[in-house]
């Protein structure tokens, strides 16, 4: 069964064609600088062959058409027609309280889909355009979401209200959600494989370290934490992000330097993280380097960063009552092993302890521990648009 499996952003869309029985991704690729000049798709095919053209993508229902172009093309495609798409799987960033699990499209979701819009402003409306022009250039295939949130939503009442007054979760639903879902499911359940023990069992911290960053606390197979909140700002300091800070600074910030919300939104979306302290960079190769160089501010980035992933393991691991695993994921859990190294440096209290042979390793699935260690410590690359994928399958069979 092949799956076409779409994320859908503002200005670009990525997809890749899955073929789920045999596990392979028969195409990949990404339309880029939709409804802006200079468009351009990058496609590549299991078998290397590959195009990078310009193509005039005025909205996201052209860059649609533009990829079955490609994917059904003589020379750079792996299907012949639009037959062999069996459905297509969306990831859809926020599904509010309504979604606590993957759903096929119908209108009734759609617009349910689309009442979610408030909460997540500059994504849910460019998943929801990415839907609606499937509709229109695959008639018929079914369509299947598969939201950021909806792991978490099994997250007791205790851990996302937030202690303000009640009654701005009853009028606006202000609570924490969550992100990344999809990720933290498929680590943690390929985290139950690999230690070949009941997922309904265990109790894993799942650390998705990318440029956006949140950790998980799943308990017997279940999310009952996690660190981003109501929007992707909340939680660990990220490549540009500041994560959780104190509210008043907020407001302080934006009375002394006469900030509009816009501004203050911008500053802590964009302008902080590891970039905004350590000034270098939002990514962490360059940070590595210009510590290498000497730069101190570099090195205190590295630093706040590992702390804070330390102290939500130590912290989820209390609020689980245990802890049998932890799982690094992500660009930088996959590929960090100096990250890795300190987050699990004097962890031994907690059962804690990894081989730095072991750990000096990139982008595959490995158990990193002392042979003794009590908590197992897994790289487990992701994958979610396998997952997406599987998730469609699931639905429409
Ligand atoms: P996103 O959240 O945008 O999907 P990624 O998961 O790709 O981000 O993570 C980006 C981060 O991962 C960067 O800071 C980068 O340094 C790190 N990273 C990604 N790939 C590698 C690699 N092959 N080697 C070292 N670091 C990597």
């Amino acid at each position: 069964m092949n799956i076409l499996v779409i994320n859908a952003g503002s200005s670009s869309l990525k997809y890749q064609l899955i073929d789920v029985d045999g596990k392979n991704v028969l195409a990949k690729g990404v339309c880029d600088r939709i409804g802006i000049a200079g468009s351009v798709i990058k496609h590549k095919t299991y078998d290397d062959r590959s195009i990078n053209k310009e193509v005039v993508m005025e909205n996201h229902q052209e860059a649609i058409k533009q990829l079955i172009d490609v994917l059904t093309d003589q020379q750079v495609g792996v299907i012949k027609s639009l037959d062999e798409i069996n459905a297509v799987g969306h990831r859809v960033v926020h599904g509010g309280e309504k979604f606590f699990s993957s759903v096929i499209i119908d209108d009734e979701v759609l617009k349910t889909i689309e009442e979610c819009e408030e909460l997540a402003p500059l994504h849910n409306p460019p998943n929801v355009i990415g839907i609606k022009a499937c509709n229109e250039i695959l008639h018929g295939v079914p369509q299947v979401a598969v939201f950021d949130t909806a792991f978490h939503q099994t997250m007791p009442k205790k851990a996302y209200i937030y202690a303000l007054p009640y009654e701005y979760y009853e009028k606006y639903k202000l609570r924490k959600y969550g992100f990344h879902g999809t990720s933290h499911k498929y680590v943690s359940e390929r985290a139950a494989v690999l230690l070949n023990k009941p997922y309904d069992q265990l109790k894993i911290v799942t650390c998705h370290l990318g440029n956006g960053s949140s950790i998980t606390a799943v308990d017997c197979g279940k999310s009952v934490e996690t660190s981003m909140g109501f929007t992707p700002l909340d939680g660990l300091a990220m490549g540009t992000r500041c994560g959780t800070i104190d509210p008043a600074a907020v407001t302080f910030l934006m009375n002394k330097e006469n900030l509009s919300t816009d501004e203050m939104d911008c500053i802590m979306n964009k302008k902080s993280g590891v970039f905004g302290v350590s000034g270098v960079s939002s990514d962490f190769r360059d940070l590595d380097k210009a510590v290498a160089e000497g730069n101190e501010r570099a090195e205190l980035a590295l630093q706040i960063f590992s702390y804070q992933v330390k102290k939500f393991i130590g912290a989820y691991a209390c609020a689980m009552g245990g802890l049998d695993a932890v799982v690094f994921t992500a660009g930088i859990g996959e590929n960090n092993p100096d990250i890795r190294q300190r987050v699990c440096t004097n962890m031994e209290f907690l059962g804690i302890s990894i081989d730095p042979e072991k750990n000096n390793t990139r982008g595959i699935e490995i158990d990193i521990s002392t042979d003794d260690a009590k908590v197992r410590t897994l790289i487990i690359p992701t994958n979610e648009e396998l997952a997406i994928a599987r998730e469609t399958i699931r639905l429409i069979s």
